[in-house]
């Protein structure tokens, strides 16, 4: 029989929307903790001075992708721009900033336009919130 309790001993969440973390099965309040706890210690471990390592991006992006993070009046961010596009990463005092480049879309016509445009954010560590920078065309 399927366990459907958090894997945490003595855990007495009685969530039944378990989630996995690194293939192991945790309550919400349980799963947060250690998604939590592993970006903090990359963020720790990186000295900030060049590109981080994939997991600390992956992880960044999976927050923003897992967690409904309110974007209101700011350009749209997904997991996998954030995660495989972004680039100039810098380790700051309130969190990581870091550049992404998004190909906008015609309405009208229904394909890319031939812009790139490069907007900058920040991971704010303490918050756990994005906050669109500035933004640029090439
Ligand atoms: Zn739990």
């Amino acid at each position: 029989m399927e366990n459907k309790f958090c894997n945490i001993p003595d855990c007495n969440d009685q969530d039944f929307s378990l989630r996995l973390y690194n293939g192991v099965q945790f309550c919400t309040a349980h799963y947060n903790e250690k998604f939590i706890a592993e970006l903090m210690s990359h963020l720790e471990a990186w000295d900030g001075t060049i590109e981080p390592p994939d997991r600390l991006k992956y992880l960044i992006g999976r927050y923003y992708g897992e967690n409904e993070i309110a974007l209101i009046g700011q350009p749209s961010l997904t997991k996998d721009i954030v995660h495989r596009r972004a680039y100039n990463w810098l380790k700051t005092k309130d969190g990581i900033v870091f550049t992404t480049v998004r190909y906008p879309v015609d309405k009208k016509k229904g394909y890319p336009f031939c812009v790139e445009v490069h907007q900058t954010w920040l991971f704010n560590i303490r918050t756990l919130t994005y906050t669109f920078l500035s933004e640029g065309k090439k």
